[in-house]
């Protein structure tokens, strides 16, 4: 989509040239001529006093072809060889909804050289895996990336398009709905189906405090992105599936962004977002210091330390710590949750834990209402006692108090 020009009213002055801050505009002989580079930014549009430019209209009224959009689809997001563990979960959550609506579950998956993530794709619930394979796009960017599913879209016409709410997701999944004129709903925490095929998106709203159910009834594809560890995957490796190798024509992955380098993810993002055992703090630690103990703690039990936005905004912790809405998902075996209340934008980022115990000296805090089980105890207490004890029965009787 780019700005219109109506060659009637140009005048060729060559205004708009000048202004377009992306050089989108070339002023012919006979008119302003608008490239594929055109952002939409409207700057043309406000300079042209002779009213010759125009952008197009933007997902305003109804589609008049919503029955001819059907599937339901998942962009299969891989990096560093690997397909990212959202796609599998956004894969079981799709299979669900593919099921109810009785229709076709396909997993997207641009790249090159992905033919070693087709089969998990399958067995994750695909009935059938669209496949870009290009050199050009081994490297994610969000032009290249965003024009090859935009032009799926328009030749295959899904009627649902789930992706992860990832890096990658946030980057480049806003451009897909904005090039396709529909809506998107960001970070749902739960999905469903109506019996007339709205996609029911719920997700956290007004800073935490409510949940809303959000639904895209004129547009089509109805678009969401969803965090990792929200959505359960399954996997049979049985099944079978249909996979086409798509032919894009190279116009639809130009992009201006040149990769340099690929750096990997921090080691600490990564592990706490893979834990199985996360001990977190909140302000209730008092000090960075007093984190130690729950280092400690996680050394002894195989887990990992995470925090709460409190701690991560004292300073104490780094922000790649941070669990909650603006912070990381996790879904933990066990969740330890230690002098932290419990606000929702923490509790939406770990209450996928299979078991959360909470220790907070307030019987009060609202983390014992989503803990499995609490202690009400004050946690210099019980931290070290639980250290000692877990000390002791493997044969080493210290715990050391941070500064001691
Ligand atoms: P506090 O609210 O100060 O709670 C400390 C707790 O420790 C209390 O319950 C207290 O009883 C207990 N305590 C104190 N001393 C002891 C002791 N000795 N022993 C045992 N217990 C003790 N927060 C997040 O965590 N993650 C997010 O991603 C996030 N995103 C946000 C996004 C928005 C838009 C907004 C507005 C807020 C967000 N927040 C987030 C902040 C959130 O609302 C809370 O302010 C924050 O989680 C509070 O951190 P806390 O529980 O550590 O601190």
């Amino acid at each position: 989509m780019k700005a219109i020009v109506d060659p009637q009213k140009c005048t060729v002055c060559g205004v708009c040239q000048d202004v377009c801050p992306v050089g989108a505009i070339t002023v012919t002989e006979t008119a302003a001529e608008i490239s594929d580079s055109c952002t939409l930014c409207g700057m043309c549009v406000d300079t042209c006093e002779f009213g010759a430019l125009s952008l197009p209209e933007v997902g305003t009224g109804a589609s008049d072809d919503l029955a001819s959009y059907q599937g339901v689809w998942v962009f299969a997001e891989w990096r560093q060889g690997q397909v990212h563990r959202v796609a599998h979960e956004l894969l079981g959550s799709g299979r669900k909804l593919a099921d109810k609506r009785k229709v076709e579950l396909a997993a997207v998956l641009i790249g090159h050289q992905l033919d070693g993530h087709i089969s998990e794709l399958i067995a994750h619930g695909a009935d059938a895996v669209y496949v870009v394979d290009r050199p050009e796009l081994a490297h994610f960017t969000d032009e290249a990336y965003a024009g090859v599913l935009h032009e799926l879209i328009r030749r295959k016409k899904p009627e649902i398009l789930l992706a992860g709410a990832t890096s990658m997701g946030r980057s480049f999944i806003p451009r897909v709905a904005a090039l396709v004129s529909t809506g998107l709903t960001a970070d749902c925490t739960e999905l469903d189906i109506s019996d007339e095929g709205l996609l029911l998106q719920t997700r956290p709203a007004f800073g935490g405090n409510v949940m809303a159910t959000i639904v895209c009834p004129n547009r089509r594809p109805q678009m969401a992105t969803v965090r990792p560890k929200v959505m359960k995957p399954c996997c049979d490796t049985s099944r079978k599936a249909r996979v086409e190798m798509v032919d894009v024509p190279t116009s639809c992955f130009q992009t201006r962004v040149q990769v340099l380098e690929v750096i990997p993810e921090q080691e600490a993002t990564a592990k706490l977002a893979e834990a199985e055992v996360i001990v977190s703090g909140g302000r209730g630690l008092r000090n960075a210091d007093n984190f130690e103990l729950l280092a400690e703690l996680a050394r002894l039990i195989n887990g990992a330390v995470g925090a709460s936005r409190g701690a991560v905004d004292e300073g104490w912790m780094d922000p790649s710590r941070q669990v909650g809405q603006t912070g990381q998902t996790v879904a933990p075996t066990l969740y330890l949750a230690v002098g932290l209340a419990g606000a929702i934008q923490h509790v939406v980022g770990m209450q996928g834990s299979k078991l959360i115990v909470a220790v907070n000296k307030d019987a009060h805090a609202p983390i014992f209402d989503v803990a499995s089980c609490g202690v009400v105890a004050d946690l210099f207490d019980l931290i070290p006692a639980l250290i000692r004890k877990i000390k002791a029965e493997r044969g080493d009787e210290t715990c050391k108090m941070p500064g001691a």
